[in-house]
């Protein structure tokens, strides 16, 4: 079979490999890169995964897209490796559980796809004889588990820009006592100013020198590794065919679409629930056919999620078979009809929010955190229109109580446990650059700073 080649939402650039897609981010004409077509598994290649460990069953999902790109033997290496920790799947009542997102390195869903993206672009790199810079704008969780995954990862310069002012203590650790190659950079500004900054950068000509490449959702080595928790339950919960219900809750849509892209490769999946906080262009899109971001971004308890125009929606409104450019405009509608009848979106303010995660708590002495109780919520919304039929059904929690545990001590007054490998990290000192929101002072500090000593 021939390699699976990537083209673009925008459809003016060349469909190229997963090696381009991946080093390049962006494709040229700024849209996201897309499977031309999905690789599908057979119903017996699904069906046995049941008896197969999570790396092996990354492995054969991975394995469809690196063909010609990575010999086999090295992808199940590097899949063995990458994923040592526990997949928790908690039963809370009847056939519904809670997939525990959270026991990787830096405590949330994004060192799944992390972890294999370092990878990815380590030995890609390493193969080319390459360096590269990786700069990414961050509110917390994306530039711990990228600062991670790529610590000490050979030809890559890892530059990560923090709000200094929004990130949580815990969090900010997690990042600055790193590192090596890892340098981060606490910016007196918001996060839209971090998220500026890093697009003028990319977009300046007087870097293009600069091996430049970005860590973002937006990189097509951040999705495809988010599909393989989606078959790994399904795999634990449902009987072979049989469909299964999951509600993920979403800010840049780049976990759902793991769902969505399993889906294409032949998991049946009954539906998908993408319930968002306070920041509903979705929901209102999937209602009315008409996209309007949310500008400027709400701020809410689920801070991950604050996303006004989500960027990976142009993938999804590609597959079913429309097309969204990068400003949110709709070129060509999807099927909104085949959209509903596949996909659920509510909106959960922070009220209903807290009021779920008390829910849960006391119903079923179940400990979520803000994202994982708006994912709650959600599936509860979807329930009032649809019956679940006795189907399995699987709720995302994408984070660790500990990482987000002001909720938690306001309504109970303790403080949940910090999972002892993050407890280990945030011992250790920090070291972080420092700067305002000037782009040329910034600049200069790039071009200062993109070498690997
Ligand atoms: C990033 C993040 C999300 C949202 O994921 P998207 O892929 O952006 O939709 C949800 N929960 C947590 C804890 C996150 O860090």
């Amino acid at each position: 079979m021939a390699s699976i080649l990537f083209k673009s939402t925008n459809g003016q650039s060349p469909p190229v490999n997963l090696r381009e897609a991946l080093l390049a981010g962006l494709a040229p004409d700024r849209g996201l890169y897309f499977p031309e077509r999905f690789p599908r598994l057979a119903p017996e290649e699904i069906a046995a995964f049941a008896r197969l460990p999570y790396h092996e069953i990354a492995f054969r999902v991975l394995s469809k897209f690196t063909e010609g790109v990575i010999p086999n033997e090295d992808l199940a290496a590097l899949c063995r490796d990458a994923y040592t920790f526990p997949v928790p799947l908690e039963k809370v009542y009847d056939r519904v559980h809670v997939m525990r997102l959270d026991q990787g390195p830096t405590a949330s869903f994004k060192d799944f796809a992390a972890l294999m993206m370092a990878r990815l672009m380590g030995r890609f790199t390493r193969e080319d004889g390459r360096q590269i810079t990786i700069l990414t704008a961050t509110s917390g969780d994306t530039g711990s588990a990228v600062a991670h995954a790529f610590h000490k990862v050979p030809g890559i310069r890892v530059i990560v820009l923090f709000p200094f002012a929004e990130v949580a203590t815990s969090q900010r650790k997690l990042m600055t006592v790193l590192k090596d190659n890892v340098r981060t950079v606490a910016i007196d500004g918001k996060f839209d100013d971090c998220q500026a900054m890093v697009k003028r950068a990319f977009a300046d000509p007087q870097l293009k020198h600069i091996p430049l490449s970005s860590a973002n959702s937006i990189n097509i080595g951040r999705l495809l590794p988010q599909s393989v928790y989606y078959f790994y339950a399904a795999s634990r919960l449902a009987q072979p065919g049989e469909p299964i219900v999951f509600s993920v809750p979403s800010g840049n849509f780049g976990d759902m679409m793991g769902a969505v892209v399993a889906r294409q490769m032949g998991l049946p999946i009954r539906k998908l629930i993408a319930p968002v906080n306070e920041n509903d262009a979705f929901p209102r899109f999937l209602a009315s056919g008409h996209y309007e971001k949310v500008v400027p971004s709400r701020n809410s308890l689920s801070n991950a999620m604050n996303v006004g125009h989500p960027s990976n929606l142009a993938r999804l409104v590609a597959v079913y078979g429309g097309q969204m450019d990068e400003t949110g405009r709709i070129h060509r509608l999807p099927d909104l009809a085949a959209m509903r009848r596949d996909l659920f979106s509510s909106s959960v303010s922070d009220e209903r929010t807290r009021i779920a995660f008390q829910d849960v708590w006391a119903k079923y002495q179940l400990l979520l955190e803000p994202h994982g109780a708006v994912a709650w919520r959600g599936f509860e919304d979807w329930l009032e229109t649809e019956s679940l039929d006795g189907l399995p059904a699987v709720i995302l929690e994408t984070a660790n109580p500990a990482k987000f545990p002001e909720e938690i001590e306001k309504t109970f007054g303790w403080s949940p446990d910090v999972p002892p490998a993050m407890a280990a990290m945030i011992q250790l000192p920090e070291d972080y650059d420092r700067m305002g929101t000037d782009y040329e002072a910034f600049k200069a500090y790039l071009l200062a700073h993109h070498r690997i000593s």
